[in-house]
């Protein structure tokens, strides 16, 4: 049985935690005045005509050619919301500059009916799609954004507009890959329909070709790689031929006023959507955080962490670009550059590995056997607490510290990278079975967490509740093999006291 059985955790203070040495959480002065990075990255963004790497690009069409006569060639916008540092549509301003062509660029708005479908979600994507169409206008390239499903909206679109080729970009989920079929079935076979990675470092084709164990499977095939993919990007520039027509501009307060979303999950002040505010994010980790992160990402007390995962969700900041200014403005915190591109690129690109190769990458069928058989071992044992999602939603349980997580996911819309771990793992011991244990974290998860309906949550709750990714650990009730993790661990870790008196009190 756990040994975390306590009713006021925060009066339980483990010595060491005491002794930690925190890291300041009042802003340090700077030495840059803020916005440089936003300049050095202009400057660094190469000729227009520096290529995208062939490999990174893929037919999803049997036509591989344009045909005759077309009047300009159109990026259909998934994941990837940014206008430059997008592989995407660099590829595709390349193919309207080769054949003389306007460019256009759609994103397909349809909203499902699901507690998923959120205000802060909606908010944040929008916000940044409006920073998109103005830099559209501003390069001569067309924004439109349609209103229902890709399949549906962009035939006619196509024809409407006599577009000779589609690119898109790249993403591992079951929606979006169902969206491209139906595109792909629903489109003229001589249009040519191309996807590009423009999500990942090394494409998630490239990375590996099979379903990968485990990081540490992963890791040597994605570093060998990155001398080929981790290049500076071209600009996009001012396109060269401009579409007849015009496009009626977006009213996006109406927009999102017309969509049916859940308003009780609201905006977050700390994230402002766009690629302009993530780069600042960015630009703040290195001259603040960086410097903390190999010795303090552990800590929920410290400002260590990057913070950019919202950004990097909605394509706002590409994680490319990430690596590229940590790799070259953070030379003199060699010990927390290599972990922190551990994390961004070598985790995050093997939860596109696990999700584009696993179809059961959100249920306890995607377990290893071991992990699953043990799980099946334990489903019975007697589990100490038991709460309902309801009570796990409001965070009513006896223990302030996932109580204190909770609260902060369902207000701030974040939690620290350490917590995640234990607050999946808890609700692993206090549910009646592995199978509800997940369902509810990834429904806790998505509809609160501003990076949920990732990837790297679905990888998340997977690798805490079901052991992907991770070995067997020695055997215990309720977990079986898999890894565990409790509250005294975490009073060795960190100022556990601290983190509950600030997120805690408050009632939801
Ligand atoms: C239960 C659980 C749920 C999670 N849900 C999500 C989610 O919905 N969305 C999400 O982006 N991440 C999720 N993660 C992974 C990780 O916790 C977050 O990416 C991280 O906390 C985001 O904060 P940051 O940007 O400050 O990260 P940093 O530590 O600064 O890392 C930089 C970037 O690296 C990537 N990264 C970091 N840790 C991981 C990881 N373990 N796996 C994959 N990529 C990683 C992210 O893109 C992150 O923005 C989850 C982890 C767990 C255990």
């Amino acid at each position: 049985m756990p040994s975390d059985k306590r009713k006021t955790a925060s009066k339980a203070k483990a010595p060491e935690a005491k002794k930690q040495k925190l890291v300041p959480l009042k802003e340090e002065k700077r030495a840059n005045p803020e916005g440089w990075l936003q300049k050095a990255v202009s400057n660094q963004r190469g000729a227009t005509d520096l290529k995208c790497n062939p490999k990174r690009i893929r037919f999803i069409s049997d036509a591989q050619k344009m045909k005759q006569g077309s009047e300009g060639i159109l990026y259909w916008m998934g994941r990837d919301h940014r206008l430059q540092d997008n592989w995407a549509l660099v590829h595709a301003q390349q193919l309207a500059v080769e054949e003389k062509l306007p460019l256009h660029i759609c994103v397909c708005l349809l909203v499902p009916k699901s507690e998923l479908s959120t205000l802060r979600h909606y908010g944040f994507m929008l916000k940044g799609l409006e920073e998109v169409a103005k830099e559209c206008e501003a390069l001569d390239i067309q924004f439109h954004l349609l209103r229902g499903a890709p399949g549906e909206v962009l035939p006619g679109f196509v024809s409407e507009h006599g577009l000779g080729v589609l690119v898109t970009d790249f993403s591992p989920l079951r929606g979006p890959i169902q969206a491209l079929e139906n595109l792909k079935k629903s489109l003229p076979e001589d249009i040519p329909l191309i996807q590009v990675d423009a999500h990942n470092i090394v494409p998630c084709w490239v990375a590996s070709i099979k379903l990968e164990y485990s990081a540490r499977t992963i890791r040597g095939k994605i570093t060998k790689l990155l001398p080929e993919f981790l290049t500076d990007f071209p600009v996009v520039g001012k396109h060269g031929y401009k579409a007849t027509g015009t496009t009626k501009p977006v009213d996006w307060d109406e927009v999102l006023g017309s969509l049916q979303l859940d308003g009780t999950v609201g905006e977050v002040d700390w994230a402002k959507p766009g690629t302009a505010a993530g780069t600042a994010m960015l630009e703040s980790f290195i001259d603040l955080r960086l410097k903390h992160f190999g010795t303090h990402r552990n800590d929920p007390n410290s400002a260590a962490l990057s913070q950019l995962s919202p950004w990097i969700r909605f394509g706002h900041l590409s994680a490319q670009r990430a690596a590229l200014q940590v790799q070259r403005f953070g030379k003199k915190f060699s010990q927390s550059v290599a972990p922190f591109i551990e994390e961004l690129v070598v985790r995050r690109e093997l939860t596109d590995n696990y999700c584009f190769y696993n179809d059961n990458y959100d249920n306890v069928k995607g377990a290893y056997e071991w992990a699953q058989k043990t799980l099946k071992d334990h489903a019975k044992d007697k589990r100490e607490y038991v709460y309902t999602q309801g009570d796990l939603e409001e965070a009513q349980t006896h223990d302030n510290l996932w109580n204190g997580a909770q609260y902060q996911m369902v207000t701030e819309g974040k939690m620290h990278g350490f917590l995640r771990m234990y607050w999946a793992k808890k609700i692993l011991e206090w549910t009646s079975s592995p199978e509800q244990a997940l369902s509810i974290a990834l429904y806790l998860n998505d509809r609160y967490s501003l990076d949920g309906q990732d990837p790297n949550g679905f990888v998340g709750c997977m690798w805490s509740i079901c052991g992907i990714h991770d070995r067997g650990w020695g055997e215990r009730a309720v977990f079986g093999k898999i890894r565990f993790m409790n509250y005294k661990g975490c009073l060795r870790k960190f100022d556990v006291a601290r983190f509950e008196t600030k997120y805690c009190p408050k009632k939801l």
